[in-house]
């Protein structure tokens, strides 16, 4: 087993005793001499997070004692697998099953090592099972993640449109699912004709992916992600600064294949569709440009303000697809705009939801599943900043303000009201290393997602 797990403990597996900090001294005043006079000797304070390795009489590591908060946080351990030594341990911690479960899962995350083109310095260390687990479980949501945040650190030469479709092919063929794809200038044969006009002054030609799975009788889950696998803001180029992290654009569409991936493992009765716009925003003689006004596959004329705002471009098309078929839940993710990470910082996505039923139980099942994401409003008043002189809408707003309202606004335009539908503005990115979330791609919102999937339309435990 990988992902910093053992399937169960191995000789030499070394006690990992886990205390929270309310219960510490009444903890300590039930252990032996020698463990009160180490803990003292070495200065050991009881604070959520720090830890202390315990020798033996022959000095070799016989137990780690960890403080943490509350057994009920995700990632009260998960700093570990790289802070112990290289090893094999296992929980020592008087805790219910779905706490242990919770922590094991939190390690796992915290286990995970972007490898594709550097030797680690070291190797995490491991934690072997405990029975109470299930460890099925387990693995697929770290496989899910690991895979979400393989696809998006690896750099856009080798993740450009054609290899993500390559990643959703070796996904359907794992699972039996149906596979199809819309390539370049069939993109206007088909009517895609928004995907196409990003996607068209790349080398690498746009791509609509289009995965099927599940029995024709269970209620239709359509997922979509945006796969820019670079935006250089095109013609309305981005600063440098911007530009530094757009390999991640594509984040969106890791996220779709990574729930498709819970979705499928877990068997869950629905009939899943993930579509995928992928493209590369690049700039040469036949891009998009601004004042172009495009058509897009519903008939509604687009003017282009700025280049930049393709995102919505490329799902726009994708919506109007996926709605056509009346599914009973329509979820996207998108890296889509800054004034997300403005209003709610990096590690919070933003939420918008035309179903209160739905809104409700996302946000329940983020609480739950410690994935935040926080609702904000379609405002329906701010779609006056989308108009045009010209054509039906603009793609961009010329507002400096609710610029992440303004985009979820465009979208709402090409999906009927009647349809449950949400969309997750995403970062897709850790910018810096916390327990569990190393810095790098990361798969936000997805096990909250997930969770509320399996609740609503059964399967799971
Ligand atoms: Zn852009």
């Amino acid at each position: 087993m990988s992902h910093g797990l053992l399937s169960g403990r191995s000789a030499g597996c070394i006690p990992l005793i886990v205390v929270t900090e309310t219960d510490f001294e009444a903890w300590l005043a039930r252990q032996e001499d020698f463990l009160r006079r180490w803990l003292s000797a070495a200065g050991f304070k009881s604070k959520p997070g720090r830890f202390t390795l315990i020798p033996d009489a022959d000095g070799a590591l016989r137990a780690v004692v960890a403080c943490i908060g509350t057994p009920a946080d995700l990632w009260a351990l998960a700093g570990l697998p790289a802070a112990l030594p290289e090893g094999d341990y296992y929980l020592d911690a008087p805790y219910e099953a779905e706490n242990l479960q919770r922590l094991t899962l939190g390690w796992a995350l915290g286990a995970y090592q972007f490898d594709r083109y550097k030797e680690p310095k070291r190797a995490m260390a491991r934690l072997a099972l405990d029975a109470a687990c299930d460890g099925g479980r387990i693995l697929a949501l770290v496989e899910a993640v690991g895979g979400v945040r393989d696809l998006i650190n690896t750099p856009a030469e080798e993740m450009m449109p054609e290899q993500l479709a390559q990643a959703m092919a070796e996904l359907g063929q794992a699972f039996g699912a149906s596979i199809e794809q819309i390539v370049g200038d069939e993109l206007l044969a088909h009517n895609y004709p928004t995907i196409h006009a990003v996607g068209r002054a790349s080398s690498h030609p746009p791509r609509l992916l289009d995965l099927r799975w599940g029995e024709p009788g269970h209620p239709k889950v359509t997922v979509l992600g945006k796969g820019i696998c670079f935006d250089t803001g095109g013609l309305d180029l981005k600063p440098s600064s911007a530009m530094r992290l757009m390999k991640k654009d594509m984040g969106g569409a890791a996220t779709a294949l990574g729930l498709a991936r819970l979705i499928m493992s877990a068997r869950l009765p629905v009939r899943l569709r993930v579509l995928v716009a992928a493209a590369d925003n690049a700039v040469s003689g036949n891009a998009f440009r601004p004042g172009d006004v495009l058509r897009s596959r519903q008939g509604i004329t687009i003017e282009i303000h700025n280049t930049d705002a393709e995102g919505r471009l490329v799902l726009c098309d994708a919506l109007a697809e996926a709605a056509s078929e009346r599914p009973a839940v329509l979820l996207d993710f998108a890296t889509l705009t800054g004034a997300a990470r403005v209003a709610l910082g990096a590690d919070v996505p933003a939420l918008f939801c035309n179903d209160e039923t739905l809104a409700a139980g996302l946000l329940a099942a983020s609480q739950r599943e410690q994935d935040p994401f926080w609702r904000l409003p379609l405002h329906a008043a701010y779609r006056d900043l989308l108009d045009s002189k010209i054509a039906d809408i603009a793609n961009a707003s010329e507002s400096s303000y609710a610029g992440a309202i303004t985009a979820a606004l465009f979208l709402k335009e090409f999906v009927p009201d009647e349809i449950p539908w949400a969309h997750f503005d995403l970062m897709a990115w850790n910018l810096k290393t916390q327990p569990g979330r190393p810095e790098g791609g990361e798969a936000m919102a997805m096990r909250a997602v997930f969770a509320w999937l399996e609740q609503r339309y059964g399967g799971g435990d």
